[in-house]
């Protein structure tokens, strides 16, 4: 008699935005050897520092809901036992800061004694900022926070005898902000005189106001948040050879927006908002890159007329100063985000995902058909990315590798 063999194993892939799609549209290579190999990265500063800034707001959120402590919060009382918290939580997961420049540790430290010097370290001045700044106006909006939205799509060019399955999923993590909670605010503060800094810059964005005054639900719509612990990104043109990071974070806020629209829960999403948060207290590197923006015209003329000040003040900056005094106003203005949510745009950012997800799986069914890994994956990335990747030295990107062992 023939046994009857067992059928094979019904996988689905799943994709997260941005532990998949972001990770690779920085760079496919680096992106297989982080997140489908065994090789974490020895210093991720940026991973530590996003899920860091993330956790931070998080917690933040969870205590203020239950405390409802007044802003704003002291950082050694309030803010630091968060920080520590989170720190331990991602030294479970094997991330680390940098360095004592980023974060003072005590948990590594047996000296204790916070003082104002570790106060001002980077990472902690800026949960401190995020919470006293942004956490105030943003806290009593919020709806649902680490809302897990899922969904599955149909696998793009799909091949019964090629691809891994017919379908893939995909999943995110967001903060969710509804027209109650907003209209809650509203009553409760002066309305002629609202002082929410959230519903103060919707009010002024066109784009937001027509789509609820063209809207037939106008109070029951929702909108998406998320947290980049990095600076706001420039506008840039499509370069075939690098991520436009200003296109993928907005493709990365309409994809939520359908995730979140397939649950049952959900209501008419309305916009979306991301948090620049290292713009609250901008590092060297980072002003050294806003001036490089400066230098190649990738600031507008209206920004750069509406801050001129702050501008200027950047642009006489030399990298051994001490940092220059910019503007409150020019820190939150940059430090936010409005997306306009749209049925296109969604379609649009809906395809680009579709296509990543596509080249993503080529990569892999060409290192399963046995082809080296740098035959399978592509070595593409900005030089800034390529100096702070730990696989640099043997990447077959030749204009990096060259770079490590530059001979004098
Ligand atoms: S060195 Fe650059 S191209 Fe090579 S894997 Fe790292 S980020 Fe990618």
């Amino acid at each position: 008699m023939k046994l009857p063999s067992r059928s094979k194993a019904y996988m689905i892939p799943e994709y997260s935005l941005t532990g998949d799609l972001l990770s690779f549209l920085t760079c496919n290579l680096q992106y297989r050897y982080q997140n489908k190999g065994t090789l974490p990265p020895s210093k991720p500063v940026q991973r530590w520092f996003g899920e860091f800034i993330h956790g931070v707001m998080e917690e933040a959120f969870i205590q203020w809901k239950q405390k409802k402590t007044e802003f704003p919060w002291d950082w050694l009382e309030d803010i630091r036992p968060i920080e520590e918290q989170i720190d331990l939580r991602l030294q479970a997961r094997g991330l680390y800061p940098h360095d004592e420049d980023l974060f003072f540790s005590s948990v590594n430290n047996e000296d204790t004694n916070l003082n104002e010097h570790d106060h001002k370290k980077l990472a902690s001045a800026r949960a401190e900022k995020a919470i006293n700044i942004w956490g105030k106006h943003l806290f009593p909006l919020i709806d649902s926070s680490e809302l897990l939205i899922k969904g599955i799509r149909n696998m793009p060019q799909y091949d019964k005898n090629r691809s891994r399955s017919n379908y893939y999923g995909i999943n995110g993590v967001v903060d969710v902000l509804t027209s109650m909670k907003i209209n809650n605010t509203l009553e409760q503060t002066n309305l002629d005189n609202y002082n929410n800094k959230i519903i103060e810059i919707l009010k002024k964005n066109n784009d937001f106001q027509k789509r609820i005054n063209e809207s037939k639900d106008r109070d029951e719509y929702e909108i998406i948040i998320d947290y980049k612990g990095m600076k706001r990104p420039a506008i840039e043109v499509d370069d075939p050879k690098s991520e436009n990071k200003w296109e993928s974070h907005k493709q990365q806020i309409l994809t939520y927006s359908w995730l979140r629209s397939q649950q049952e829960d959900s209501k008419s999403i309305y916009a979306g908002i991301i948090f620049y948060l290292n713009e609250l207290v901008p590092s060297k590197e980072d002003l050294m890159l806003i001036k490089e923006e400066m230098e190649n015209g990738l600031i507008d003329d209206e920004t750069l007329e509406k801050y001129e000040k702050d501008f200027d003040l950047i642009t006489n900056w030399q990298e051994d100063d001490k940092a220059p005094e910019l503007s409150n106003e020019f820190k939150l203005n940059r430090s936010i985000r409005i997306i306009n949510i749209d049925k296109t745009e969604i379609d649009n950012s809906l395809e680009k995902f579709d296509k990543v997800v596509y080249d993503i799986e080529e990569s892999l069914i060409k290192e399963m058909k046995g082809n080296k890994i740098q035959d399978a994956w592509k070595a593409e990335a900005d030089e800034r990315t390529c100096t702070a990747c730990d696989f640099r030295t043997f990447c077959k990107n030749n204009k990096n590798k060259t770079k490590d062992f530059k001979i004098p």
